[in-house]
This record gives C-alpha cells, sequence and structure tokens, in this order.
C-alpha cells in the first residue's frame, strides 16, 4: 500500500469509485481508494439503479447527462460491463401541474440539446402497451432513459482508475484521519497509514461517521426504502422488446423492466427513519425484513396504472438503506473551516449522478473549482444551524414527498422554526408569511391575517397580489423590509484596508463614511460573489454580502492571509437589518433622528454611524429596491426596538412591512442582479457588468483568471425581458427562473429571476442570452410554452437613478 496519494478516497461504492476514475482521469494518478469491506458494501449493491437525466435543475440535469452518455464509454473503456439498459423513460401526466413541470423540463431539454421530448398516447401505447393511459395528460419521453447494473458500474470505475494508476485496497477500514500542522492528512488503517493533502469522504452511508473522525457533523440521516421484482409476465414476455420504464410521479412509485417482470419501487408517506445515532459499523451486504404494507397506497397506485403489476407474483423484496441530507441534495465539496477535506455524501439518486459527481468533485480537489455553478449542492449550504432534529424533520418531508412537484417559491415547512430572531412573534402577528434562509425565519410577504400560508404552483398564487400592494406601499410612499438575512463581516485593524484589496475585485473605499460595491472573483475568473464595503472608521470596514453564501464565501477569504493585528469576523448573528425605502423614507427616519439625511449631507452611497429612536445603527444610503432608501443595521438586541419606531413612524405617512418577495419584483424592475440567481462563479465579470468594478491597478485574489476571461468576449449578456401581457394574462403566469429562451426557434438563453413587475405594470425577466440586442422579440417558455417577449433597453424603473439619489 502507498504511503503517500496525491487523494484517498474513502469508500468504495459508486460515488468513491467514480470520483477516483475521475480524478485519474484529470491526470492524478497517485491516488487511494480505501473500503471497509467488498466495494458496493453500502446502498450500492441493492440498488435499482434506475438512470435518468432531466431534471428541474439545469445543472443537475447536465450532470445526469454526463452520467447517463458515461456508461457505455465506461463499459467500452475498461472492457467492464455496466449492464446498461436504455429502453428509454416515459413520464406520464396525471395533473395540470405534472404537464406544467413536464412542459418545462422539454423546453429546456431543446435549448440544452438533450433528449427529452413529448410523444402521442398512441406512440406510448406502441412503446409500453402495459400501461392504462386514462387521465393522462401528456407523455414525454426520454429515450436514453433506463437502468445500470450497479456492481458493474461501480467494478468499471474501479478498473478505469486502475488502469490509470490508482490503488484499490478491499477490506481496509479507516479508522482515524488525523489533520497535521503543515495541513495534510494521516489516513490511518489496520494495513498502515497514508499521508495526503486531500481525504475524499465517499463513505455513503458512515458519511457521518467518517467525517466524525476529522470531527467534522454532517445533517445526514438514513432510511428505509423497498422496491419488489415480481415473477416473469407473459405481458412482458410478449412484447418482444424491452419496456420503456415508467415515471408516473403523480402516483409516487417507480416502476421498469427486471428480466422479464417488473420492478416497482416507492417513496412512502409511512417512511421508516433507521440507524438514528449512527450507522452500525458491523453492517454490509445486509438488508431489512420486507415491509410491503408500508408502501401499499403506492402499490395500489402502481397496480391501477399497470394492472398486469396486480396479477403478477412478488419474486424478491429488497428494502435496504439509503442517506439523506436535510433536502436531498448532495453535501459535496471542501470543507471550508478544514483544508484538504472534500465531502461528497447524501446523493440519492447515484446512478443517475455518479458520473458527473466525480467529474465534478475531481475538478473541485484539482482544479480549485467546477466547471458549473455547485452552490445548490455545496456542503456550505448547511451548518451547524441544522441540528439532528432538524435533519431528521426535513428528511421525513423529503423523503415522504420524493416525486411531489417542487413549485418555484414553494417554502417546505418541517423542521420549522429552526433560527428565529427577536421580532419573529412581532412579524407573525402582523400577518408574515415565512421562508427559511440559512435556517433563518424571515418574511417573504405580510397576508392580511396570521396564520396565512403560502399556496403553491406554477401560476399566479395567494401572494401575487399581497406581494403588488407591499410594491405599490414602497413605491408611492415607503417600506420597511428586515434585511438581517445578509451576511455581515467587519475587518478591523492596521491592516484591514490592505487585506480587502487583496480579497476583493474593487478598491475600498478611501474616506471614511464612503461605500463601494464589489465583485469576488472565483478561481476560474467568474463572480464568486458581490459584496458592498464601507469604511466605517480609519482601520474598521464592514463588508454585507449574500447570507447564503456565507459558509462559501469563508474558502476565499482563508485563502489571503490575515495581517498580524487585523481581525475579519461575522457578525450576521450579532446584527440585524432594515432597508426603509421609498419616496417617503427620508422623513419618516428624519422622525426618528437628529442626523440630517438630506442629499447634501447625505449622498446616496454614504454611511454613518447614527442615532435613530435611541439605537445605534450603521445607516448606509444605499437600497436594493433602486428606490431612496437607507439600510439600517443595528445589534440583535435592539432590533424589536427599531422596529417598533419604524412601523410606529411610517403609520403617519401609509408605509408598513414589505416582505422579501416584494423586494425580488423592486429589483428587477431596476434590473439589479442578486446572488445564485444572475450572479455565480458560471459568469464572468464582462457577461454581468461588474468588470468595471474589478479594477486591475491593483492584486486582488484570482485576478489573472478575471484577466484571462475578461480577454474572451461575453458569451452572454446579462439582459432584462418584457413579457407580452396578453401571453402572461392567458397563462396567469410569470417567468420564475430557468424558463428557455428562444429568438426565430433557436435557444439563445435562459430565465434567471422572472417576476410582475407591479409598480410598472410588465411582466418582467432578467435572463443571460446571445446573439440578442436591446429591442429583439423573443420567447420565453412559461409553464414551457412559449410568451413573447422584448429585450428592454433600459429597466423601466428610474433608469437614470434620480429617484435613487434624490
Ligand atoms: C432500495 C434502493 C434502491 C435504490 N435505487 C436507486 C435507483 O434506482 N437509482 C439511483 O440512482 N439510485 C438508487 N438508489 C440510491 C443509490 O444506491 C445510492 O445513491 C448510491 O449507492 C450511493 O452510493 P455511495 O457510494 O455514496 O454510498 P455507499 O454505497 O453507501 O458506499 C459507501 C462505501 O463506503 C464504505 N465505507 C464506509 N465507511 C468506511 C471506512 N471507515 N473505511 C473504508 N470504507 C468505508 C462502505 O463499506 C461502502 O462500500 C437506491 C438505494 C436503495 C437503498
Amino acid at each position: 500500500m502507498r504511503t503517500n496519494a496525491q487523494a484517498v478516497v474513502i469508500g468504495g461504492g459508486v460515488i468513491g469509485c467514480s470520483i477516483l476514475y475521475h480524478l485519474t482521469k484529470l491526470g492524478w494518478s497517485d491516488v487511494v481508494l480505501l473500503e471497509r469491506d467488498e466495494l458496493t458494501s453500502g446502498s450500492t449493491w441493492h440498488a435499482a439503479a434506475n438512470i435518468h437525466g432531466l431534471h428541474d435543475s439545469t445543472n443537475i440535469s447536465r450532470i445526469q447527462h454526463y452520467t447517463m452518455n458515461l456508461y457505455n464509454a465506461l463499459e467500452a473503456e475498461t472492457g467492464q460491463s455496466c449492464g446498461v439498459f436504455q429502453p428509454g423513460s416515459l413520464y406520464l401526466a396525471q395533473t395540470e401541474e405534472r404537464e406544467h413541470q413536464l412542459r418545462l423540463q422539454a423546453a429546456k431539454a431543446k435549448l440544452y440539446g438533450m433528449n427529452f421530448y413529448e410523444i402521442s398516447i398512441e406512440e406510448a401505447q406502441r412503446l409500453n402497451p402495459l400501461v392504462n393511459y386514462d387521465g393522462i395528460r401528456c407523455v414525454m419521453f426520454e429515450p436514453d432513459g433506463g437502468n445500470v447494473d450497479p456492481s458493474g458500474v461501480t467494478n468499471a470505475y474501479a478498473v478505469g482508475a486502475r488502469q490509470r494508476g490508482a490503488e484499490i485496497h478491499r477490506f481496509t477500514p479507516v479508522t482515524a484521519t488525523e489533520h497535521q500542522e503543515d495541513g495534510t492528512w494521516i489516513v490511518r488503517t489496520p494495513k498502515g497509514d497514508i499521508k495526503t493533502p486531500w481525504v475524499v469522504n465517499a463513505a455513503g452511508l458512515w458519511g457521518r461517521e467518517v467525517a466524525k473522525l476529522a470531527e467534522i457533523e454532517l445533517p445526514l440521516q438514513p432510511t428505509e426504502h423497498q422496491y419488489f421484482v415480481t415473477e416473469a409476465m407473459p405481458d412482458v414476455q410478449a412484447h418482444g422488446a424491452r419496456l420503456p420504464s415508467v415515471s408516473d410521479r403523480d402516483g409516487e412509485y417507480y416502476l421498469r423492466q427486471e428480466g422479464n417482470g417488473l420492478l416497482v419501487g416507492a417513496y412512502e408517506k409511512d417512511m421508516k427513519f433507521w440507524a438514528e445515532d449512527g450507522t452500525p459499523l458491523d453492517f454490509a451486504h445486509d438488508l431489512f425484513p420486507d415491509d410491503l404494507e408500508r408502501i401499499e397506497e403506492n402499490m395500489m397506485n402502481a397496480i391501477e396504472r399497470l394492472p398486469a403489476v396486480g396479477e403478477a407474483g412478488i419474486k424478491r423484496v429488497i428494502n435496504g438503506p439509503m442517506i439523506w441530507s436535510p433536502d436531498s441534495n448532495v453535501l459535496m465539496g471542501p470543507v471550508p473551516e478544514v483544508d484538504g477535506y472534500f465531502c461528497c455524501n447524501g446523493i440519492i439518486p447515484g446512478f443517475s449522478q455518479s458520473g458527473g459527481m466525480g467529474l465534478m468533485a475531481a475538478q473541485w480537489i484539482i482544479e480549485g473549482e467546477t466547471q458549473y455553478d455547485m452552490f445548490a449542492w455545496d456542503m456550505a449550504r448547511f451548518d451547524t444551524w441544522a441540528t439532528k432534529e432538524f435533519t431528521k424533520a426535513k428528511v421525513q418531508d423529503q423523503y415522504a414527498h420524493r416525486f411531489a412537484i417542487h413549485f418555484p417559491n414553494e417554502e417546505r415547512g418541517a423542521g420549522r422554526p429552526a433560527r428565529v430572531r427577536p421580532i419573529y412573534e412581532t412579524q407573525k402577528a402582523m400577518g408574515a408569511v415565512f421562508g427559511l434562509n440559512v435556517g433563518w425565519e424571515h418574511p417573504l410577504w405580510f397576508a392580511d391575517e396570521s396564520g396565512t400560508v403560502d399556496t403553491n404552483g406554477f401560476t399566479r398564487q395567494n401572494w401575487w397580489a399581497p406581494v403588488g400592494e407591499e410594491c405599490k406601499m414602497l413605491r408611492e410612499r415607503a417600506g420597511i423590509i428586515d434585511i438581517s438575512n445578509f451576511a455581515k463581516y467587519i475587518c478591523k485593524g492596521p491592516g484591514a484596508a490592505d487585506w480587502l484589496n487583496a480579497v476583493f475585485a474593487n478598491t475600498m473605499p478611501k474616506a471614511v463614511g464612503r461605500s463601494c460595491l464589489t465583485p469576488l472573483i472565483s478561481k476560474r475568473g467568474g463572480i464568486a460573489g458581490d459584496f458592498t464595503v464601507t469604511r466605517v472608521a480609519e482601520d474598521e470596514f464592514w463588508i454585507i454580502g449574500s447570507g447564503m453564501a456565507e459558509r462559501y464565501h469563508k474558502r476565499f477569504f482563508k485563502q489571503v492571509p490575515l495581517p498580524e493585528g487585523t481581525t475579519f469576523e461575522s457578525h450576521t448573528e450579532a446584527i440585524c437589518g432594515f432597508n426603509v425605502a421609498g419616496p417617503k423614507s427620508r422623513e419618516i427616519l428624519h422622525r426618528l433622528t437628529d442626523t440630517s439625511l438630506a442629499t447634501e449631507d447625505f449622498p446616496f452611497m454614504r454611511s454613518a454611524m447614527i442615532e435613530l429612536a435611541g439605537v445605534e445603527v450603521l445607516a448606509m444610503r444605499v437600497s436594493f429596491t433602486g428606490d431612496l432608501g437607507w439600510e439600517l443595521h443595528c445589534k440583535t438586541e435592539d432590533q424589536a426596538q427599531l422596529y417598533e419606531a419604524l412601523l410606529e413612524a411610517g403609520k403617519a405617512f401609509g408605509a408598513g412591512p414589505v416582505g422579501s418577495r416584494a423586494l425580488m419584483s423592486l429589483r428587477v424592475e431596476k434590473g439589479y442582479g442578486s446572488w445564485s440567481r444572475e450572479y455565480s462563479p458560471e459568469y464572468w465579470p464582462h457577461e454581468v457588468e461588474l468588470d468595471r468594478l474589478c479594477k486591475f491597478d491593483k492584486g486582488f485574489l484570482n485576478k489573472g483568471a478575471a484577466q484571462k476571461v475578461l480577454e474572451n468576449p461575453a458569451r452572454e449578456r446579462l439582459v432584462l425581458l418584457h413579457l407580452d401581457e396578453a401571453d402572461v394574462t392567458a397563462s396567469n403566469a410569470d417567468a420564475t427562473g430557468g424558463e428557455p429562451i428562444f429568438k426565430d426557434g433557436e435557444g439563445i438563453g435562459r430565465v434567471t429571476s422572472g417576476t410582475y413587475g407591479y409598480t410598472v405594470g410588465m411582466s418582467l425577466a432578467l435572463g443571460y442570452v446571445k446573439n440578442a440586442q436591446p429591442g429583439d422579440e423573443v420567447e420565453v417558455m412559461v409553464l414551457g410554452r412559449p410568451h413573447k417577449a422584448t429585450i428592454l433597453k433600459e429597466p423601466p424603473f428610474d433608469a437614470k437613478g434620480e429617484k435613487l439619489r434624490a
């Protein structure tokens, strides 16, 4: 066994083997995989191993397509059969909402050149005559869908990796991972130790236990999961060709051919946790006793749709464990607080995603960044606030609703509240409908009655009109928005200015009381973040960024060493904030402070520590609404006092609370981008018009990468689109994000944010397009159907910034 390696992968399931394979494919041959038992000894060996390409998320679709195409190539490369069957998959829509979802996916498939399209019921009947198509509204077909052999695939990755020099040691459990002072790791096993700069936790069902060896907690929880295989069926035998699999998600089961019978699996409502206190170390090729009663309801749905299932005998039942994260997406990426420790845990569709996840992991480890934006799958999206109780509640909800449609703007209630701020109860009593943001409850909108909840769908929902009222109130008078979700950092000390200049692309403000906007540049030269930096004293700066990216940003901040005597700390929990915005905001605030807020004394982009309603606040004259306004940041213990005073003062002007959905609409009216939608590492600075904020007369993190991408022409441009009123009225839906954009039948881009612009009376969308100019007519695929739209020349609200600077 090697004693030194470039990376040590722990776990020989399908994911660990794929990571090993991809590390070697990207050029690292000095890599080792350690498996405590045989390869496939966790969830892998007993998986149904269905493979799908299309997903609601574009980047997951890309990853799944890569994986689907890889299996045949892997087989050819290694000579190891992957047992690939690709008879295709039929996706059935029983409800209008499912039809919207599938049509949207089909439109995305067309844009990205993926194989997923609508077929007639007659064609579907020809492909799979066992299905009863009564009540089916539409059928989509994915010709590459099917299934693989779980152990064939895992072994093929292993063979491929070995052929490029990797070592695999079976029956070699990792017993300790010890971080060394020089940043490397010692991985201990009974057969010897390995020194390595990278530990990769791909321990699947034991992901928690392996993480704990490095004192890392992962929010994961295993559950049982069942499928059964029928005896051979005459109808299957008689068909002649292999039947396409059936994705009848409204029926909450999955189904495919296995031998001459059928395999039916279910995510039942009455789900069952397993190994809550830790996965047993002696568990390997084991299963649980059958418990078909638990999935009876799902089985009945399958029998109703494929009556032949009800007539067949059951040959075998598989009841095995799988391990889930709170949102059922993988926990992936380097642990931000610990150098050289990479996680890839909690993957539910391991066979649909193994190739792509292995590739992303290898890129992240070797190249420092993935080619696709993985923010939604980054393990940094959770932190210690995702407790065991929270994780369990979420996993229960995710499991039981595995096949439910996850609508745009949907907020699921399980496990909440996890974290609240002092004014939570006040907001609740005022009718706030809350959303979840990094564990925090925050008001999305305010209903007339306390206790109101969102309705969900692709079309306009119960919140659509009240959010419009909030927007109008703010634009006509003023509104008070809780912006406590923003991440807040304070950098203090003699080296603060130099350090911030070395991290951020823009030049830091030279004078006290000045603010600047600045991008943070990613390893490949894209946008890793956007921040407002304010100089509050000669040697003190406040930095405000995206709350949901706080742990993600840690990885960037730690790359630049802090000068001695200088500190950089998060104050996100200690500081809360409000944005008071709208034409009357100045008058409202004047009632609460002696400080003059007149433009000559307090111009746009200036800031000052002031006293407001007896509370010390950092007042910054900026507003994401695009309107006249101030951000007011106070100590968390003063939040209630400040809120009460703002609401009281606002009353006289007809101003009141405004939620984050209204804020999203208002910022789109002004054309402002937001993190993880318009700004992501996939976009270059000049594509989002942030290149003017990159100052090349100084050094900054990843400056060389930014210079390199700026040598290329923009691949796409961020534009604002106005959707045709008649089309959106007819569908009763606005764009929400992700909808493809076509011009003359050609896919030219996609929506990143969509909303109704209530105060400009326009349905709007921000999006990236290529080969299109302002004024061009295009089509936006809202609900997967073409909606006419025009690319705007300028934002419809305050294009010249006169209100902002008034
Ligand atoms: C019943 C069922 C049906 C499924 N059907 C599908 C499907 O149709 N399609 C699909 O895509 N997915 C399916 N899945 C999910 C799929 O099985 C998983 O996504 C996948 O197997 C996860 O692989 P993994 O490599 O992450 O983890 P695992 O398979 O759990 O592998 C982890 C490995 O790490 C090893 N290990 C643990 N601790 C140590 C240690 N200390 N030292 C060394 N080695 C260690 C273990 O022995 C194990 O081999 C199904 C799962 C179940 C339970």
